[in-house]
């Protein structure tokens, strides 16, 4: 059975879960922005977790949140002038037509803080009955003194922490670690009427109301990037263990590692960051998810156009394999137990991807031998075809109805050109994408001029764009 690291007690804990059936909440968007590259590093670790635990005839019950309300949100709405629905529903729909394009998986239900309102207002009651927090004139904030277990997440002693938070204690707080449950409204604010006065839910109360609303008092798998084990996870558990009593509030916390452009970690409030739709107008989203799932999801991982265009040519190899003829009547086949056996061995080490994938290759090497030695492969074709699904990838340059180049992959290819590459297009300005056949013949005599000015960069990116649109170009002398 697969066995996943848990943050919290820094061990490798076995899934088991009852009756077949698991939980898993994860931290998602706060959509004041487009999303980036870093959230699609999230959502594929989790897509591939959730893919793997229902491949192993597990129910997984999935839920996603988005903060809609937060300072962040609040700010970008009033410099834009728009309503924060308006601002949610612009990043949210593009984040999801590219997690479509990704092949994620939808999560069951994906809740909105500003819907859950009245389930944040109970428990924040429920804490105040219960000592854990105080009103202050219309704020509420959780009193950590009161939660012994306090740091067990991350690590840390709350004396410690109160000494690093002495610099700008807020005169409200009994202790400078508090942390506010519920904000009492300032103006051009959105706010919602309470029993403390109007204001707003704040960040981690609203993940606690709604895993517990949706999930129960005790999730199987909570997760997030490594980034929230701290305040917001710690501050999660404080509030759902004191409001259920129970323990733990997740019995395995799963945090994935972070993005990395350049010397820093990708994040939408330093601005270093790439927009996740900008790279899928680059990239074949195969190549992306083969990025992400190519080092191990706890590691830091840092965005390389290069290395992500070194995948789009794995995928492409196999899709190749895919694609060619075998024989299928000759009884002398393709051995691919051990290839599978491996692939699943790694996956139950800690979502172990980097391993799984080379089992994957190393049985496409072995189908592609086989296949010049007159073996049958069709059963190793199927055990690659079985292993890839499990990892998420749709392969559809495999699938005959993909495989026709349309006019939008060729207004793709011609903007990439124009953008990326630099390359001088103008004077194809006056092309007509949707007669395909005239525009391909153009593009690859733009290919043949750039190979003669030695671009090649440029021409190369040509053959593989045609290539994962199922067009391969053989060239007459092989050098590039
Ligand atoms: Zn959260």
């Amino acid at each position: 059975m697969i066995k996943l690291f848990d943050s919290k007690t820094r061990k490798l804990v076995e899934i088991k879960p009852d009756n077949n059936e698991l939980t898993m909440y994860v931290c998602g968007l706060t959509p004041y922005a487009p999303a980036h590259v870093g959230h699609a590093f999230r959502s594929v670790v989790f897509d591939v977790l959730r893919r793997y635990l229902e491949d192993l005839g597990i129910i997984v019950k999935h839920i996603e949140n988005i903060t809609d309300i937060d300072d962040k949100m609040i700010d970008k709405a009033n410099t834009e002038k728009i309503a924060l629905e308006k601002l949610t529903e612009t990043n949210m729909s593009e984040y999801f037509i590219s997690l479509k394009k990704l092949n994620v998986l939808q999560a069951n239900k994906y809740p909105k803080a500003t819907e859950e309102i009245t389930t944040i207002i109970q428990m924040i009651n429920t804490l105040i009955d219960k000592s854990y927090a105080y009103n202050v004139d219309g704020n509420v904030y959780y009193k950590v003194e009161e939660f012994s277990r306090y740091g067990e997440l991350s690590g840390r002693k709350l004396e410690e922490l109160i000494i690093g938070s002495r610099v700008d204690p807020d005169p409200n707080k009994i202790n400078p670690m508090d942390f506010a449950l519920w904000k009492k409204m300032k103006p051009n604010e959105p706010s919602w009427k309470s029993p403390w006065g109007l204001g707003r839910p704040g960040w981690h109360i609203e993940c606690s109301a709604m895993a517990t609303k949706h999930l129960g008092d005790s999730i199987d798998i909570h997760g997030g990037g490594q980034d929230l084990i701290f305040p917001h996870h710690e501050n999660e558990i404080a509030q759902s263990e004191a409001f259920s009593g129970n323990y733990p509030m997740a019995k395995i916390w799963v945090h994935n590692g972070l993005l990395r452009l350049g010397e820093d970690t990708m994040s939408k409030s330093t601005g270093n960051f790439i927009t996740l739709s900008d790279v899928l107008k680059k990239y074949n989203p195969d190549a992306l998810r083969l990025f992400f799932l190519s080092s191990h999801y706890r590691s830091p991982l840092t965005f390389s156009d290069e290395v992500i265009k070194g995948n789009e040519k794995a995928i492409t190899r196999i899709l190749q394999t895919l694609k060619k003829q075998y024989t299928h009547t000759s009884t002398d086949k393709i051995e691919f137990i051990n290839f599978e056996k491996q692939f699943y061995d790694s996956l139950n080490e800690d979502l172990n991807t980097p391993k799984a994938i080379a089992s994957i290759f190393e049985l496409i090497h072995e189908i592609n031998k086989g296949i010049s030695e007159g073996k049958n492969i069709s059963d190793a074709r199927n055990s690659i075809l079985k292993m890839c699904k499990i990892l998420g990838f749709k392969l559809d340059g495999n699938n005959s109805n993909n495989n026709e180049i349309n006019s939008k992959n060729l207004y793709q290819i011609f903007e990439t050109l124009k953008t990326i590459y630099k390359v001088d297009l103008t004077m194809y300005t006056s092309i007509d994408y949707d007669k395909t056949d005239h525009t391909l013949k153009n593009l690859i005599e733009i290919r043949s001029k750039l190979r003669s000015e030695k671009r090649f960069k440029e021409s190369d990116y040509i053959r593989d764009a045609l290539n994962n649109n199922g067009i391969t170009l053989e060239d007459e002398s092989n050098k590039k």
